[in-house]
C-alpha cells in the first residue's frame, strides 16, 4: 500500500504561500495555508513586473488560466529629464500584472476549503525524533505535520522564532505610490507614458511607471490602472511621521490607500512638482489616495531549522529596483517542490539539497539591488535600472 501523503502547514496566504500551497499539493502533498488576516487581502492592484518564474507557476496550473491573459505590455523603457526632454530609450517589450491579479489567481487555484482566514501564528514546536513540527495558533488551536513553511513576509513570526537575530533593515529611503485609473488620466500626463515603461532621475527621487491590469483583473484599453513608484530619501523620524496615519495610529512600514495623512498627500503633490517631469507631475497630482512603503533589507545565513523553512520576504526582502520579490517567492515555491519530489522518502535530505541554491539566489539579488538602489537614491547622475 502507498505511503499516505506527506503534510505541509503554510503560515502566510500572501503570494508566496499561495504559490507554495498551489506547487506542494501538485507535488502530492497534503496542504493547509493559515493566514492571520480574517478577510481576502486586497492591494486594489499594485503592480509587479511579470517574471519567467511567476509565468512558471501559472504555467503549472494552465488548466485554469489563460496564458495571454496575465498582464499588460509594454514596449519601450523610457527615461526622462527633470524638464520633461527624454534622455534615454530602448526598446524592450515586457509585461506588467499586478498583485490582485496573481493573489487571486492562485487563490482560486487553491481553493478554500484548505485555506484559513483568522489564524495567526504565535509558536512553533518541533519533535525531532517524530520528525514532526506543530504550529501554535492564537485562538488556542494546533496543527501538527511533516514540514512547515513560514510564507510570512518581512516581519515574519516563524524568523523571529528560529532566526531571531535577523531582522530587516531601514535602507534610507521610501516609495511613494500610486493607482490612477486610465480613465481619469489627464492628457499631459499620458505623454510618452501610457503604453511604455516610464522612469526619471533627479537628486534623491527616482521615479518609475506602467499600465496594470484594472479592477477585477480587467485588460482592456480605458480600464487599466497607471501604476508609478517614487522613491525619495527620508530618515527614520521623517519615515515614522509619514507612517502614522489618519487616526494617529503607527503604520511601521507600509501605509495602506486611503490612510495617509492629508499633509504627507500635500507633501507628495507639492514634491512632484519639485523632482518630476511635467508628465509624471501631473499623473501624480492626479493621484487621489497616494500610499507608502519603506525600502528594507533582509538577509538570512539559513533558511531551513529541523523540519521549518522560510520562503519568499520571510527570507530576503530584495529591493524593488530588482522586480523581483514575487518572482523570488515563485522560484522558492517551484525548487522546493521539484526537490520533495526528487526526495519522496527523505524529506531532510529534501531540504538540504534545496537550501544552498534559494540562499545563493536571494543573496545575490540584495547585491544588485543594494547596489542598483544605493546608486539612484545616494549619488546624482542619473541611472536607468536594470
Ligand atoms: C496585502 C498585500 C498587498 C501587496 N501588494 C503588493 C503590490 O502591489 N506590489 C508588490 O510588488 N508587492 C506587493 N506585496 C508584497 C508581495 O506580496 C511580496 O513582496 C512578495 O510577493 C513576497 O510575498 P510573501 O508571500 O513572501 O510575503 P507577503 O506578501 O508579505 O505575505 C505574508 C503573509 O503572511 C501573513 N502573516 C504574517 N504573519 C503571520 C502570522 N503570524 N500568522 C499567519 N499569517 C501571517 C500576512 O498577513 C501576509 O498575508 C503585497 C503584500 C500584501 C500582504
Amino acid at each position: 500500500m502507498p505511503a499516505p501523503p506527506k503534510k505541509a502547514i503554510v503560515i502566510g496566504g500572501s503570494l508566496g504561500g499561495l504559490f507554495t500551497g498551489n506547487m506542494l499539493r501538485e507535488a502530492g502533498w497534503d496542504v493547509d495555508i493559515f493566514e492571520r488576516s480574517q478577510h481576502d487581502l486586497d492591494s486594489r492592484g499594485g503592480g509587479v513586473v511579470l517574471q519567467p518564474d511567476v509565468v512558471e507557476v501559472f504555467k503549472h496550473l494552465d488548466t485554469v488560466f489563460p496564458q495571454n491573459e496575465l498582464g499588460v505590455p509594454s514596449r519601450s523603457r523610457r527615461t526622462f529629464r527633470p524638464d520633461g526632454s527624454v534622455q534615454s530609450e530602448q526598446l524592450a517589450p515586457q509585461v506588467q500584472t499586478s498583485w490582485s491579479l496573481i493573489y487571486t489567481s492562485m487563490k482560486k487555484a487553491f481553493g478554500d476549503e484548505h485555506y484559513h482566514q483568522g489564524r495567526k501564528l504565535i509558536d512553533i514546536r518541533q519533535d525531532e525524533a517524530a520528525k514532526k513540527v506543530t504550529a501554535i495558533f492564537e485562538d488556542g488551536s494546533e496543527e501538527t505535520g511533516d514540514l512547515l513553511i513560514g510564507a510570512d513576509g518581512n516581519s515574519s513570526t516563524v524568523r523571529q522564532i528560529f532566526w531571531p537575530e535577523d531582522k530587516p533593515r531601514y535602507a534610507g529611503y521610501l516609495a511613494w505610490r500610486g493607482l490612477v485609473p486610465e480613465s481619469e488620466i489627464p492628457p499631459e500626463a499620458a505623454q510618452g507614458l501610457v503604453g511604455d515603461f516610464g522612469f526619471a532621475n533627479n537628486k534623491g527621487s527616482h521615479m518609475l511607471g506602467y499600465l496594470v491590469p484594472g479592477e477585477g483583473n480587467d485588460l482592456r484599453d480605458g480600464h487599466r490602472l497607471y501604476n508609478w513608484v517614487w522613491y525619495r530619501v527620508a530618515d527614520y523620524e521623517e519615515l515614522a511621521r509619514i507612517m502614522t496615519d489618519r487616526d494617529g495610529k503607527p503604520r511601521g512600514f507600509s501605509m495602506p490607500e486611503g490612510k495617509l495623512l492629508d499633509e504627507w498627500k500635500a507633501h507628495v503633490y507639492d514634491e512632484a512638482d519639485e523632482y518630476l517631469p511635467p508628465n509624471f507631475r501631473a499623473m501624480v497630482r492626479a493621484t487621489k489616495e497616494p500610499f507608502a512603503q519603506a525600502i528594507r533589507d533582509l538577509t538570512v545565513g539559513t533558511m531551513v531549522k529541523g523540519r521549518v523553512a522560510l520562503i519568499g520576504d520571510a527570507a530576503f526582502i530584495p529591493r524593488p529596483h530588482t522586480a523581483a520579490s514575487t518572482s523570488k517567492a515563485a522560484a522558492n515555491a517551484l525548487s522546493l517542490a521539484n526537490t520533495l519530489v526528487r526526495y519522496p522518502e527523505d524529506t531532510d535530505a529534501a531540504l538540504k539539497a534545496w537550501e544552498p541554491q534559494q540562499i545563493a539566489i536571494g543573496n545575490a539579488l540584495y547585491q544588485q539591488g543594494t547596489r542598483t538602489g544605493n546608486y539612484l537614491m545616494f549619488h546624482q547622475q542619473p541611472l536607468t535600472p536594470l
